[in-house]
């Protein structure tokens, strides 16, 4: 390989972090005022991609009808419509009628190759999706509920 080659990929290599802070700046509110409104546990599962242990969370069994928001931005994810009783522990979505605002990334972290799944909004960490999920459309929204805020239909 050439000594360019080289040095370009190297170079590659070393301003990635531009692009991550490029995708940063989609995001209305700063850290601080991110951080300022959110619980801990909330602040870890959005926005260092950390995962509620199961059987814990606010809404992995909880069924009222309404609509399910990010706990960030406020932007419309889930409905109570699609959402099941999965058994996994944590809230299930089988479809959304809000697919505009929710991102699907490839996330190969912990050895696994998963689909992250994020607030197309703000960036922020929900969960993932697999494809294990009812029919007719075989899919798993697994959600953290730290994630989620769940304004309630008759509002
Ligand atoms: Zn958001």
């Amino acid at each position: 390989m050439h000594f360019g080659t080289i040095t370009l990929l190297v170079f590659i290599m070393l301003t990635n972090p531009i692009r991550l802070s490029a995708q940063e700046n989609r995001q209305d509110m700063s850290k601080q005022e991110i951080k300022a409104k959110l619980t801990p546990l909330q602040y870890k599962v959005t926005q260092e991609k950390g995962t509620e242990h199961p059987f814990t969370g606010e809404y992995w069994d909880f069924f009222e009808k309404g609509t399910y928001t990010c706990i960030c931005c406020g932007a419309k994810l889930f409905d109570s419509d699609t959402k099941y009783h999965s058994g996994c522990g944590w809230p299930s979505f089988s479809d959304s009628p809000y697919k505009d605002n929710i991102e699907e990334v490839p996330d190969y972290s912990h050895g696994m190759v998963r689909v992250e799944v994020i607030c197309k909004q703000c960036n922020a960490h929900l969960g993932h999706v697999f494809n294990d999920g009812p029919k007719p459309t075989g899919i798993r929204y697994c959600i953290n509920s730290a994630s989620l805020k769940f304004i309630p239909k008759s509002k």
